[in-house]
């Protein structure tokens, strides 16, 4: 199939109306004709080639939520209407270790959903601002949001699973304090999830003026992290810190914060890493540093039917294909509450 994308012929080049072509459905595959996909801070760092070995042209998008429209003759779990998503996996080795555990986000030979080696043209895979993508049933997820909310539920299949699967890894609940640093596309679904999940959720921020929007999405409190005064009261007082900012920043502050046995784990991908943490103040407590990639395909639905039971979803600005560029601007400047999604019907237009 001969489809319309949205991607750039080169790392210093705009996002610009492309074609693509798809595979013809396999007998375990699923197609699906996308509706909306979710702008990730990933796609802006590898279609600007910030990270090694962008191929291009490249079509970033793992945010993919749409609707089945073929599925191949062995495919039993999904028919034509269904609603269905697809995160940052549509491959993996399927008998690896990691695998069998349902862990597919950590093998070794994972396909991710764009810019990951692939025998489809033109050798490596394009992603979700794009008319249509064809998966393995394996990596497609049910989603059970009622259809009016199918835009808002796009950014879960990245920004969701990132923040829920190290809640649940670390086992976030009632009783605990949990702090979530950075209040963006991740942050704000990891204080969605951890107050959902009954924690006590502390947001903790650079800037005074996110205040009232973090309470709104869920807070308990929130600490302004630039003020020592502030972070001093809260010191040796957290179960659970989830850092989401990609920025390198100082991790030590924040080390300070956790209780005895505390972890802090992090999920932002800066493209420099941060200033090494101070041995003493993790030793001091046997606090534990730790990071997390994703989630593994059943804990992604997992999530997503946690979210659909709550009425979970990401708070979204939609934008037609052609604003994107101007959307990675103000994404870059932390201007968008709190997730871009493209209305992929925009592509045709
Ligand atoms: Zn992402
Ligand atoms: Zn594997």
């Amino acid at each position: 199939m001969n489809i319309i994308a949205y991607g750039a012929h080169a790392g210093d080049q705009p996002l610009e109306p492309m074609r693509i072509t798809r595979r013809a459905p396999g007998v375990h595959d699923v197609q699906i004709e996308i509706a909306y996909c979710g702008v990730c801070h990933s796609d802006l760092h590898q279609v600007r080639s910030e990270w090694a070995g962008t191929l291009y042209p490249c079509v970033p998008g793992h945010e993919i939520v749409g609707r089945v429209s073929a599925v191949g003759a062995q495919v039993s779990g999904f028919k034509p209407g269904d609603l269905v998503g697809i995160g940052c996996i549509v491959d993996s080795c399927k008998h690896c270790e990691e695998c069998d555990a349902g862990l597919e986000n950590y093998c070794d030979h994972r396909v991710d959903t764009y810019n990951s080696p692939t025998s489809d043209a033109p050798g490596y895979t394009l992603g979700g601002y794009s008319q249509q993508i064809v998966v393995h049933e394996r990596y497609v997820l049910r989603i059970r949001h009622p259809e009016a909310q199918l835009a808002t539920v796009a950014p879960l299949l990245c920004a969701g699973i990132t923040t829920y699967s190290p809640l649940r890894h670390w086992k976030v609940g009632p009783g605990h304090k949990v702090g979530v640093v950075g209040i963006g596309g991740l942050g704000h679904m990891g204080i969605k999830l951890a107050h959902a999940m009954g924690a006590r959720v502390v947001a903790l921020t650079t800037s005074e003026s996110k205040r009232e929007a973090a309470l709104a999405l869920g807070a308990n409190e929130v600490v302004v992290s630039r003020n020592a005064d502030e972070m001093a009261g809260h010191a040796g007082s957290f179960d659970f810190i989830l850092d989401t900012v990609a920025a390198p920043h100082d991790l030590d502050p924040f080390f300070k914060l956790l209780k005895r046995d505390g972890t802090m784990t992090l999920v932002g991908a800066p493209a420099t890493p941060h200033p090494s943490p101070q041995v003493f103040s993790l030793i001091m407590k046997r606090r534990s540093l730790a990071g997390s990639l994703t989630g593994g395909i059943p804990e992604t639905q997992e999530m997503l039917d946690f979210c659909a039971d709550r009425g979970i979803v990401a708070d979204i600005e939609l934008i037609r294909a052609e604003e994107i560029n101007t959307a990675y601007e103000r994404m870059l400047k932390g201007d968008v509450k709190y997730r871009f999604v493209i209305d992929n019907a925009s592509l045709a237009a």
